[in-house]
């Protein structure tokens, strides 16, 4: 049986606006080269990462908040890591943790994860591993031989934790010119062979290292979220495993909503800034402080100051000058000026636009039912060894590593 997560992260309603999340980019450092890695040129700065005293002087100044995001670089080269996130829990009573890792280091991520879940034991993870396609496509998109390696972390991870509810597994693609063509397939392989939680799609975002990589139209995007709505619903499904009647209807009518008009708001900004029909509540709920003490309102604006010059001091730099400058700048409502596709940033200002929310959920629900009526996911053995044929996946290899045959989750309709 599940151990119970507590408060679950998709039904978390907030009306007040104050500091609910922190993005620490824990290192500038990375073991991968992805071609659409937003950010590659800052990382290029190799400058000094945060030291621990820093982080130390900012948890002790932020106040209880919810969630921290770990960021990067790759985090799981940031060594003191497991002391960091100790140091949240303790300090800021975090009650949910965003874990993204590009998965090469399985075992100290095991390791960690299984420390963590000792030393912060009402703490919600959910780590994210990045897989962007079969074999070869994924690794020459990351710019280095990592899939079988993500492939082996994201088995130990299901062997480790599948009881514990309060780790949720994710797995994360960017849509790129490399894995465009086999999106279809690699979503339909990727539920069948890995007992992940969810599985998130994106766009590439931000400015790229590799230029070119962006292909994706507002068209083309739409057309493949419809495609991949059934999914949702049987991840939706997954999830809410082990729960009460009524814990398995919140959670799908959630889940569901969330993704999807996540998904509608992500590509309706797509080619051009569109209004998210809802307040972006960056800087005003979320901080995100770079590698080198930077700070930004949102992953995708401009720096506006660096934490050394407020001594590290969080209540400091959410009041100065330079945030409420910032805030100024994003806008509020229809007369905002700054919209983008920046899931993370979507998703936390749905929970803090509560009114705007309920309305927004039932349709994206209703939207998705429409979209799984009469369509059966299918996810057989069969299927997925074409699949592994079809896209030159060595099977032998991943056997291995653990997305091995007989791993399969068989039919399913949605
Ligand atoms: S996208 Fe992430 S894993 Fe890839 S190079 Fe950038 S920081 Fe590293
Ligand atoms: S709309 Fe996007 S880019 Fe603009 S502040 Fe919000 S998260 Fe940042």
């Amino acid at each position: 049986m599940k151990t119970k997560r507590r408060g679950s992260s998709f039904n978390s309603l907030n009306s007040k606006r104050q500091l609910e999340s922190i993005f620490l980019f824990t290192t500038g450092k990375c073991n991968a080269r992805c071609a659409m890695c937003f950010y590659a040129n800052d990382m290029e700065k190799k400058a000094e990462d945060l030291s621990f005293e820093e982080i130390r002087k900012i948890s002790e100044t932020a106040g209880n908040f919810k969630r921290l995001w770990l960021s990067g670089g790759e985090p799981t080269l940031r060594e003191d890591l497991p002391e960091i996130v100790e140091m949240f829990y303790r300090n800021n009573h975090i009650t949910d943790l965003n874990f993204p890792t590009n998965g090469i280091m399985g075992d100290r991520i095991i390791e960690w994860l299984s420390r963590i879940r000792k030393t912060c034991p009402d703490c919600n993870i959910s780590i994210s591993i990045s897989l962007d396609g079969f074999g070869r496509t994924h690794d020459t998109q990351r710019g280095v031989a990592s899939f079988y390696r993500a492939a082996g972390t994201l088995k130990k991870i299901g062997e480790r934790f599948r009881d514990d509810g309060h780790v949720i597994t994710n797995i994360a693609t960017v849509i790129t010119k490399y894995n465009v063509q086999e999106i279809l397939d690699f979503v339909t392989w990727v539920y069948g062979r890995f007992n992940v939680s969810t599985h998130t799609i994106e766009a590439a975002r931000g400015i790229t290292r590799e230029d070119g990589v962006k292909v994706l139209t507002e068209k083309s995007l739409r057309e493949i979220q419809d495609r991949i709505a059934p999914y949702y619903l049987l991840y939706a499904r997954r999830i809410g495993e082990g729960m009460n009647f009524i814990g398995r209807g919140l959670t799908k009518f959630f889940y569901v909503g969330l993704m999807r008009a996540m998904y509608n708001i992500r590509a309706a900004n797509l080619e051009k800034p569109a209004p998210w029909n809802m307040d972006c509540t960056a800087g005003e709920t979320t901080l995100v402080i770079d590698y080198d003490g930077r700070f930004r309102a949102c992953e995708l604006r401009e720096p506006i100051g660096n934490v050394k010059d407020y001594g590290c001091d969080v209540q400091k730099i959410m009041s100065s000058e330079a945030m409420k400058k910032e805030t100024g700048a994003i806008g509020h409502g229809y007369k905002a000026n700054c919209w983008c596709t920046h899931g993370c940033w979507i998703m936390s200002s749905i929970t803090f636009n509560p009114g705007k929310m309920l309305s927004l959920l039932v349709k994206s629900n209703r939207e998705t039912k429409k979209l799984s009526a009469g369509r059966t996911v299918e996810t057989s053995e069969e299927l997925l060894r074409e699949l592994e044929d079809k896209y030159h996946v060595d099977r032998a290899l991943l056997e291995e590593a653990g997305g091995a045959p007989g791993k399969g989750v068989s039919k399913g309709a949605a």
